[in-house]
């Protein structure tokens, strides 16, 4: 019998999942909408009954507990959607699917497809940093995923304010972290409601976000020294922001640490949409060679 890969990229606004041959060929995926765990998880359930895999790969939104020690290992911990909150995720797939998993977020599977299969292809490490609805980093050092205690949260890194930024930022619990303050809805909020993809290429605003975005991409050089970061996400399609990026990212490390060519380094994903499941379906795999030996 030949092997089945099964992939769950669970965002907060869909969830993808899929199911690939052992050659990691995609052979069926189905888009579900985010809304309450008994709808999408139903719909999640259906779908691995219909097609059987031998071991899944679950990247999933969060907070979550990825933390083997812990009693609640699997769950998606303290988000604020209805329903998700302290919700068993990987309980509950085990109790319908005896098959090994890999368990981690979200981000963390995007920059493991991008390592592998994208981007980042032939490197030991990277960081995918994604700037949509919110903001969410994940990384693979040394070829390992990047956890400990608990998942990186990047999005929630502490800012110095642009001065010319009159925006207070919108994170509940930080206000102007990296997330509040370059997140799709923060860039529309500075922007008086306009929509982000309306917003012309040459507005200073825009300066202004790469301003910060490149300010992560220091802070992220200085502390996990990676080979290339990679971004991702709606806002990541303003293409301006690259070359602005690079520059802000020059003037703030202002000589201090040579960092690899600023073109190979702070760059826009490969793999787009597919990064998060040909991560999932990677770890996958590897689970079921683990559990085979
Ligand atoms: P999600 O984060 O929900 O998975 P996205 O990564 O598409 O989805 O992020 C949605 C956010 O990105 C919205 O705030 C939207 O305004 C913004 N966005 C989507 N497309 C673009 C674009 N082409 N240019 C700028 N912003 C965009
Ligand atoms: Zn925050």
């Amino acid at each position: 019998m030949t092997k089945r890969y099964g992939a769950i990229e669970a965002g907060g606004t869909k969830f993808v999942c899929a199911v690939s041959d052992e050659n990691l060929n995609v052979l069926k995926r189905i888009k579900i909408p985010t809304t309450i765990p008994a709808e999408t998880m139903n719909e999640v359930f259906k779908f691995f009954e219909e097609n059987p895999c031998d071991a899944i790969g679950i990247g999933s939104f969060g907070p979550i507990d990825v933390n083997r020690n812990s009693d609640t290992y699997g769950y998606i911990t303290t988000t604020p959607k209805e329903g998700w909150a302290n919700y068993d995720f990987l309980g509950e797939m085990k109790k319908r699917f005896d098959v090994p998993y890999a368990w981690t977020t979200d981000v963390n599977v995007a920059a493991y497809g991008e390592l592998k299969r994208g981007a980042a292809k032939g490197l030991d490490s990277c960081v995918y940093l994604t700037v949509g609805t919110g903001v969410g980093g994940g990384g693979v050092v040394n070829g390992k995923l990047l956890e400990g205690f608990g998942h990186p949260e990047m999005g929630h890194m502490i800012m110095r304010r642009h001065p010319d930024d009159k925006y207070e930022g919108h994170c509940p619990y930080h206000k102007d972290c990296l997330e509040g303050l370059t997140a799709g809805p923060a860039v529309e909020a500075r922007h008086h409601g306009v929509k982000a993809y309306e917003i012309p290429k040459d507005d200073h605003d825009w300066e202004i976000e790469a301003y910060y975005l490149a300010q992560a991409c220091m802070d992220l050089t200085v502390v996990l020294s990676p080979e290339m970061i990679i971004f991702g996400g709606g806002v990541s399609k303003q293409e301006q922001l690259f070359p602005m990026m690079r520059e802000s990212f020059k003037k703030q490390m202002n000589g201090y640490l040579k960092t690899p060519d600023l073109n190979k380094y702070i760059v826009h994903c490969a793999l787009g949409d597919d990064a998060g499941i040909t991560g999932c379906l990677l770890l996958a795999q590897e689970e079921a060679e683990k559990a085979n030996k």
